[in-house]
């Protein structure tokens, strides 16, 4: 139902509303954005939701009881939340993953030096394969792990590699370093290594879980991550001439497939309901914190973008579909199982926008390599300016939710957001609540519901599905080929087992 009020004024003024429809277009868009701007900054239970998420439920690995607490959790908010209706969607991740007690103790010895031997403080590589103890094994140098520098260590065959890293300071380090990790691991399992030791990049003996396999299947060789100081010993004494050892056990639990799912919520079009707009941000976490800023506060925020539409009275022409997806971290494959399931209707998507960056200011979105959408959407954030969100990017990119949609010709956006305390959180220990800015939240929620709402209530849908040969052609145009391959998506996008057919 849209504002009264304004009903009212077109029903006395219909001709001249459709003599002048652009200019009372966007001024009911003016309108209807400053509502629900109003409505969003208003209190709410986003904090309380927020804190039962992550104190309460804690970690959310996909096939562990507290993703299945969450999945209830995003029920229960929505429901709270007023939506028209609620549902989950199953779908199968191929392997069930978790660490048992990690354990690395080194000794290193030489002339002229005392026995040193110390505990290493690690933790397993997600998805890695399990390695029973080992005992006295030969630790290797293999600096950052290029080719070049593997051809340089020579033999590594029963050996563990250690890789060095740069401290993780900027979004481009963070992709670098998903980056380098790949062909390490093809070098480490041509050479036969026993194992790979990646140091960490966050200082302070701070440590995260990362995982290198693609699509959620068990990776190749056994893997830890250890805390950067005592990497960074290790390799010291391994340069000054000291042979090192180390005794490693990685008694990760794996099993066969298991079952999780996507909640979905929404709010019904008033005119074309079958059309939809996607409102998302994934639900699942790693467990060695408690995912506050990836990515339960935007989890938190799509359940209070969705309050705020309801509250605000607004209903838009189209449907609004808010979705906490599950398996991201595994590989994007909660948002894939979706994308694919619902293939057939995707033709009827009015876009997709996803937050997945933390608390850090939003600056604007980046919207999948899409010109033809750049000028309406625009428009439709000008009402944002107020928070800083003004710039769109026609980058395509890898790394959350919106990806595979993006695959499907659908036009996405994803919200570019600053650095702020994202980056040494990520994945690690410190990603819990206490870090979440919440008046700063409170913006995003303004923007993701402003912006859905606008989404979803415009005449005509923001673009067309774009047809596998435009998809190609925006890959092609905004050098996106390698963003595919790096990810190791690229053979599935080629072989027609990713993204839209034809
Ligand atoms: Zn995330």
């Amino acid at each position: 139902m849209r504002k009264p009020e304004l009903l009212w004024l077109c029903i006395f003024t219909s001709a001249l509303c459709l003599a002048a429809s652009p200019v009372v277009e966007s001024d009911i868009e003016a309108t209807d954005a400053a509502r629900i701007i109003q409505f969003a900054l208003q209190p709410s239970s986003l904090q309380t939701n927020l804190r039962n998420l992550t104190d309460e439920i804690g970690g959310r690995v996909p096939g562990t009881p507290a993703m299945q607490r969450a999945i209830d959790w995003g029920v229960q908010a929505f429901k709270a939340a007023g939506a028209d209706s609620v549902h989950t969607e199953e779908f199968v991740i191929p392997n069930s993953w978790a660490e048992g007690a990690t354990e690395m103790t080194v000794s290193a010895t030489g002339t002229q030096l005392p026995k040193v031997e110390f505990h290493v403080r690690c933790v397993s590589v997600a998805w890695a394969p399990a390695l029973a103890s080992v005992k006295h094994v030969p630790v290797i140098d293999v600096g950052k792990g290029s080719p070049a520098e593997f051809a340089k260590a020579g033999d590594i065959s029963g050996k563990i590699v250690l890789i060095h890293s740069t401290v993780l300071k900027t979004w481009d380090d963070l992709f670098a370093e998903y980056a380098i990790a790949p062909p390490v691991i093809t070098a480490a399992v041509h050479g036969k290594a026993k194992a790979v030791a990646f140091i960490a990049t966050r200082e302070h003996d701070i440590l995260y879980r990362h995982t290198n396999s693609a699509e959620g299947e068990i990776d190749r060789i056994p893997q830890v991550l250890v805390a950067r100081e005592d990497g960074e010993r290790i390799g010291r004494l391994l340069a000054s001439g000291h042979p090192v050892w180390a005794d490693l056990s990685i008694p990760n639990q794996i099993a066969g497939p298991i079952k999780t799912a996507n909640v979905i919520a929404e709010i019904k079009g008033s005119e074309k309901p079958d059309e939809f707009v996607i409102l998302g941000a994934h639900l699942d976490s790693w467990e060695l914190g408690t995912g506050a800023l990836d990515n339960g506060c935007n989890a938190a925020l799509v359940v209070d973008a969705l309050r705020t539409i309801k509250a605000s009275g607004l209903r838009p022409r189209r449907s609004i579909r808010f979705i906490l997806f599950s398996g991201e971290e595994e590989g994007l494959l909660g948002s894939r199982a979706y994308a694919v399931a619902h293939r057939p209707e995707l033709d009827n998507a009015g876009g997709v926008i996803i937050y997945d960056s933390g608390i850090g200011k939003t600056t604007g979105f980046a919207d999948g390599g899409r010109k033809d959408v750049l000028e309406t959407a625009h428009r439709l954030i000008a009402p944002l300016h107020q928070f800083g969100v003004t710039e769109l990017k026609t980058d395509m990119e890898w790394g959350t939710d919106h990806f595979d949609f993006m695959l499907e010709g659908v036009p996405t956006f994803v919200a570019d957001q600053d650095e702020s305390n994202y980056l040494e959180n990520y994945h690690a220990v410190s990603d819990t609540y206490d870090k979440v800015d919440f008046a700063q939240l409170k913006k995003h929620v303004a923007e993701a519901a402003e912006f859905s709402f606008a989404l979803a209530n415009l005449p005509e849908k923001i673009g067309p599905r774009f047809t596998r040969a435009q998809i190609e052609n925006s890959l092609h145009e905004t050098d996106s080929e390698e963003m595919l391959k790096a990810s190791g998506l690229w053979d599935a996008w080629q072989g027609g087992r990713l993204g839209r057919q034809k």
